[in-house]
């Protein structure tokens, strides 16, 4: 078998291809690189257990698009491995759940639990979401290597044993998601990584880890300090509410700025003339990139901060995430 790597572009009507044909496909993640097949399809997934050499009783992680996939996958979903959910996906984190009879016996190796993670990466979103099922993935290397941060050492371990790698650059986290077990009385981390114990103690109040010890959140209302600026931010409903407060606190003697993004700005630009703001770029990953580095500027040159709202989707829910933690959840 001859192995290609293709961008996304070029390759991703071919990945789906195979997937479909149950196949299985490298794709790049934010984690590591995965070896993924349909989730529902128990012969695509061996498939999965022979190219690696893994033994088929080690379960694998179920990658999705689209967090409402997850209600498919699981059943009996307690609130606090929601509020898991809410706070850290998509992203580097695999959240263990009771899973539901649409998840094969391959996948889990006959646990009655899932492993499920929403990966936050572009183009393995893009990728799921066009296979229209959910992907089962290990780290795409031979069993006892080490796991793969780009195509090229994906290529090099795994060449002869798959058809298709697609190109994502490096991983960006570099190591494997961290894996907490929600279906134990205690939730328990099964394996660390960038998603750390502190903060999931601060999300659940109590954590047991790896190791078995028990942590508990340091103080209530840690989560929102962790991210704060030095001085007051609050989140806007909408672009009139976000001119109505500016020229309100102007009004007051204070020195307030604006964060959003560029077509935000231009409809503030309608309501307010002239008045000062940090921009944020075009779309949303370039707010995630210059969100924290907008807040350093903002505590510096002012002393109140209004921040525009990224909804609830995607990316956008990720710098929410740590907007409603520097804004301590206030909104104008
Ligand atoms: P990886 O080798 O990165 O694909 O990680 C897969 C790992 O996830 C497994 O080795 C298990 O440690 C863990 N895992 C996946 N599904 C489950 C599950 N249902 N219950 C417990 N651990 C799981
Ligand atoms: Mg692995």
């Amino acid at each position: 078998m001859q192995t290609r790597i293709e961008t996304l572009q070029n390759g991703l009507g071919e990945a789906v291809e195979l997937i479909k044909k149950g196949e299985v496909v490298v794709f790049p993640t934010e984690t590591v690189y995965g070896l993924g097949a349909n989730a529902f399809d128990p012969n695509a997934v061996r498939k999965i257990f022979a190219a690696k050499g893994r033994p088929a009783d080690n379960p694998l992680i179920v990658h999705i698009a689209d967090i409402s996939w997850i209600d498919r996958l699981a059943v009996d979903v307690s609130r606090s491995a929601r509020e898991v959910i809410k706070t850290f996906m998509p992203g580097p984190i695999t959240v263990i759940l009771k899973r539901s009879n649409l998840v094969p016996d391959e996948v889990t190796a006959g646990l009655d639990s899932v492993g499920i993670r929403f990966p936050i990466h572009k183009a393995a979103r893009e990728f799921i979401s066009a296979c229209g099922v959910p992907l089962a993935a290990p780290s795409a290397n031979t069993s006892t290597k080490i796991s793969p941060t780009s195509a090229e050492h994906v290529f090099e371990d795994m060449q002869g044993k798959v058809k298709l790698i697609l190109q994502g650059g490096d991983c960006e986290v570099g190591i494997e998601s961290t894996i907490i077990d929600m279906t134990s009385d205690t939730p328990t981390i099964l394996r660390p990584g960038a998603i750390t114990v502190d903060m999931l103690a601060q999300v659940l109040g109590k954590v047991k880890t790896f190791d078995g010890r028990i942590v508990v959140a340091k103080a209530p209302g840690m989560k929102y300090r962790h991210y704060a600026p030095s001085c007051d931010m609050v989140v806007a409903d909408s672009q009139e509410s976000a001119a109505a407060e500016y020229a309100g606190k102007v009004a007051d003697g204070k020195k307030p700025v604006i964060l959003a993004k560029q077509d935000y700005i231009d409809g503030i630009r309608k309501l307010l003339g002239k008045f000062d703001f940090i921009d944020l770029g075009q779309s949303d990953n370039d707010a995630m990139r210059l969100i924290y580095k907008a807040m350093h500027e903002a505590q510096q040159s002012f002393d109140y901060i209004i921040c525009q709202d990224f909804g609830g989707d995607g990316v956008g829910a990720s710098i929410m995430n740590r907007i409603n933690k520097a804004s301590g959840g206030k909104r104008v």
